[in-house]
């Protein structure tokens, strides 16, 4: 007697992305209540199964659902808006002056736009860190997207909660109000080591302890970082942050562009994870992160896009070819970061990171349902010798055909099905024009 399922992917490349990089051909996917129940051969998965709906994905790859591991989604606002600058100029004189016009009402509107860019870019995670964080919240709920939110805390006042004393409330309240929720996940996430202080961050690390939520921070972006924090406290973020006590297993360093070999040590030693963020990184002229000696330590790195204002979109796709050939060039060694290991990247890397990686990540049974199939039938991706290479090198974002989050399908034939795309799209049109536009 067959078992009966909501739904049947059937007739597929399956790219797994587990640790044996187990791919089946064709293949076949089995969800059920959210959950994948059965993953392998198209023949065995459906001498088993009996779907209710089927999904044919031949001449298709289907993967686990790519995992944004940093970015601050509400930035799709700034789209454009200044681009080519000093880092200094382009924050102090653009991006910050932008920022002190939002109010929740639009975080909301452009995460609800940067989730319909993701979704339709085959993304079905994100980790973020903003202001009115509720507010993203409410968004990547109504999108139907899993998200990793979180406020952002600084030692100054926010326009959202005021106090940092009040941001750790919120930060609570946050954690409080997401217990147990399907998609929605919070993290504690101080801004960085220079925008807080020791006092801040330990306190911080205290409700990470107490609710064991993962910690999220800016860490070594870039040179005027690390000369900052060394005046101040005679030493590197990273090793500020070991002093202080908040190196753990728990803690998302987000970009650790700039690292010495006694910083690598301390992330390897407390198993720290990593964001790297190789668009942003080169747009701000940051520098580039040492990944292919972080991975070979075993230290987890996951993939991410950054905010639109420094990279200036959220696909995957782009970072995952970016980041594959940056490594190679700036190491002037082609074997580095070889197409599967970036893959895993956006993946299951990416899930470990944020501290998903029992739920999401890879295709296996008990996990959640997060598959995307990605049409192989194009002239860009003909022949195929190898599915890492196709997914890195040739794919984009527009290859992408179905998008399951959570079991339930949203997007199908590159429709949108949770988003009113044009709606989205007005809304945040009419906040650049009102709002946002320049003086
Ligand atoms: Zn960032």
């Amino acid at each position: 007697m067959k078992k009966k399922v909501e739904l049947v992917i059937r007739g597929g490349l399956v790219v797994t992305m587990d640790e044996q990089g187990t791919v089946f051909n064709p293949g076949s996917v089995a969800v059920s209540r959210g959950k994948i129940v059965c993953v392998g051969d198209e023949d065995e998965v459906l001498s088993q199964v009996d779907g209710t709906r089927e999904i044919s994905a031949r001449g298709c790859a289907v993967m686990p659902g790519l995992v944004n591991v940093h970015t601050h989604a509400a930035m799709t606002c700034f789209r454009g808006l200044a681009d080519d600058l000093p880092l200094m100029m382009w924050l102090t004189e653009h991006i910050f002056p932008a920022e002190k016009k939002i109010n929740g009402d639009i975080v909301y509107k452009g995460t609800l736009l940067a989730c319909a860019e993701m979704i339709l870019g085959e993304t079905t995670t994100f980790a973020d860190m903003y202001l009115f964080a509720d507010q993203v919240a409410k968004a990547a709920k109504e999108a139907k997207m899993r998200a990793l939110i979180g406020e952002v805390i600084y030692d100054f006042p926010s326009p959202n909660y005021g106090s940092p004393e009040k941001g750790i409330q919120f930060t609570k309240a946050l954690i409080d109000e997401w217990k147990g929720d399907d998609l929605i996940s919070v993290a504690v996430e101080p801004h960085a080591v220079y925008t807080c202080s020791p006092q801040l961050l330990k306190e911080c690390e205290r409700i990470v302890e107490q609710f064991q939520v993962p910690l999220v921070i800016h860490l070594s972006e870039n040179e005027e970082e690390i000369k900052q924090v060394n005046k101040k406290y005679g030493k590197t973020p990273v090793q500020h942050l070991d002093g202080l006590g908040l190196l753990g297993s728990k803690l998302l360093g987000v970009h650790c562009v700039v690292l010495t070999e006694k910083d690598m040590e301390c992330l390897e030693k407390n198993d720290v994870k990593v964001a790297h963020n190789p668009e942003s990184n080169m747009k701000l002229a940051s520098g580039v992160s040492p990944v292919p000696d972080l991975l070979k330590r075993g230290i987890t790195v996951g993939l991410g896009t950054d905010g639109c204002a420094s990279n200036n979109d959220l696909d995957m796709w782009g970072e995952m070819d970016t980041c594959a050939k940056l490594h190679k060039v700036f190491l002037l060694d082609p074997t580095v970061m070889p197409a599967q290991k970036v893959v895993r990247m956006a993946t299951i890397e990416g899930a470990k990171a944020i501290g998903m990686a029992d739920r999401i990540g890879s295709l296996h049974e008990g996990k959640r349902a997060d598959i995307i199939i990605v049409d192989l039938k194009k002239p860009h991706l003909t022949p195929m010798y190898q599915v890492y290479s196709h997914l890195v090198y040739s794919a984009s974002a527009h290859d992408v055909k179905t998008s399951i989050i959570n079991g339930e399908v949203v997007m199908s034939d590159r429709k949108l099905l949770t988003l009113d795309k044009e709606k989205v799209m007005e809304s945040v049109k009419e906040i650049a024009r009102n709002v946002i536009r320049p003086e």
